[in-house]
């Protein structure tokens, strides 16, 4: 099986002719991953941010299941279903006040696409077509189809070889205060002064709050959002919020813009929101925005397959159901508090440059990129997963880990230092 999957699978970011190792999979339950030859692994990863429950969880199960026995997708178009109903309901009374409209997409780059076209659209309906460039901040990351590529950092960022098909967005530097810090004095001069330069052809801001994930996994200061949602109402630009990564927790609040107090005029959700199970992302909006599309008599044009899959709204709405009865606000901030002390023991090793945690989110920060095949051995070898890239080893453990279990995994991240 394995030889077939070398051969012909496409796996992420690797070759098709050479690819790096893949384990194959049997089963996953809690936190744990069961590969084929017997092993178990600890998840530290839960699979890129999503499964919060841990796997196999059989409240999600039986979403899923009791769905199934009433259909597993008919279309939105013209149709609509309770799955959908209950969970835009959820989503709206959790997600910061002011947004009343909800997309549902069906994966996190496609909702950024909706996103971009949603604020694209609302320029064109008010007479302002020119309005169509977005502004960003480096380090950052939104997906990998060809709207989500633009903004993400052009040159760290994965997508530096697309530079000439894409749109020509523009690009702040990337915050340098660290979160729990005030911002730094003129931190957001560039930002202004990109909005007062381009105020004739800036649509929205978009970017992650306060944890920018693929493109460095790096935790930046509340007060900077702060400011730049306060820049955004001055110069009268749309807010994009990606929390896509952090949303539902991660980052010790339901959505990271709350540390900033902050609304997005869209905000885009994904990953966890089904609690790992499958593919659902959505865009809300406030009212301004829905109306504003409409203006000129036009409505949004988007309208894929999938969307509002009642299998994935189902899960979805469990998922949320779930969260909301366990106290995870004390889940993770004891993942974050164990962490904190039990990473920092790294940060005076040789090959550390940066220690740092927030919510269920460990980073070691390394001085060199880590070879990665080697090292996944290594960690495998150990018992856990934990998947670095570039310099970074992370954990974002599903929020159900006991503190055995994350010892363990905060105990192998040495293996990557050696
Ligand atoms: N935005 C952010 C912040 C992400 O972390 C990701 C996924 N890594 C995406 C967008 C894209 O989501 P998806 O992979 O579901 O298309």
């Amino acid at each position: 099986m394995t030889d077939f999957d070398r051969k012909h699978l496409w796996h992420p970011y690797t070759s098709a002719i050479d690819p790096l190792p893949a384990y194959e999979v049997v089963s996953a339950e809690g936190v744990r991953i069961r590969l084929a030859d017997g092993r178990e692994l600890i998840d530290g990863m839960s699979s890129w941010w999503c499964a919060i429950h841990g796997y196999n969880h059989p409240a999600l199960n039986a979403a899923v299941t009791g769905q199934l026995d009433k259909m597993a997708h008919v279309m939105f178009g013209g149709l609509t279903h309770e799955p959908a109903v209950k969970l835009g309901r959820q989503l709206l009374a959790l997600a910061p006040t002011g947004l009343q409209h909800v997309f549902l997409a069906d994966s996190g780059s496609v909702s950024v696409e909706v996103a971009i076209k949603m604020a694209l659209q609302y320029w064109f309906a008010q007479g302002r077509p020119e309005r169509k460039r977005l502004l960003t901040i480096r380090g950052g990351y939104h997906g990998d189809t060809f709207g989500a590529m633009a903004v993400c950092d052009p040159v760290t960022g994965m997508h530096e070889r697309f530079a000439g098909a894409l749109p020509r967005h523009l690009f702040a530097p990337r915050p340098a205060s660290r979160f729990g810090e005030e911002r730094l004095p003129g931190e957001l001069d560039d930002v202004a002064a990109l909005l007062t330069a381009h105020r004739d052809d800036i649509a929205a801001v978009i970017l992650e709050p306060i944890v920018q994930g693929a493109g460095g996994m790096w935790f930046y200061s509340a007060d900077y959002l702060a400011g730049v949602a306060e820049l955004c109402a001055e110069h009268d630009v749309l807010l994009i919020a990606d929390e896509i990564a952090t949303g539902f927790g991660r980052s010790g609040r339901m959505f990271a813009c709350e540390y900033a107090n902050v609304t997005p005029d869209i905000l885009c959700v994904g990953k966890a929101l089904t609690g790992g199970y499958l593919t659902l992302a959505a865009a809300l909006a406030t009212p301004r925005v829905a109306r504003g599309i409409e203006a000129d008599g036009g409505v949004l044009m988007h309208g894929p397959t999938f969307m509002a899959n009642p299998l994935a709204c189902a899960v979805a709405s469990r998922s949320i159901g779930l969260l909301q009865e366990m106290d995870w606000q004390a889940k993770v901030a004891g993942i974050e508090s164990q962490l904190h002390d039990e990473l920092s023991a790294y940060a005076d090793h040789p090959a550390v440059a940066d220690v740092r945690v927030l919510g269920a989110i460990g980073v070691v920060e390394l001085h060199e990129p880590v070879d990665v095949a080697e090292v996944q051995r290594r960690f495998v070898d150990a018992g856990v997963w934990i998947r670095p890239f570039g310099k970074l080893v992370y954990l974002m453990p599903p929020y159900v880990i006991d503190v055995q279990d994350l010892s363990r995994l905060a105990a192998a991240i040495r293996l990557a230092l050696e």
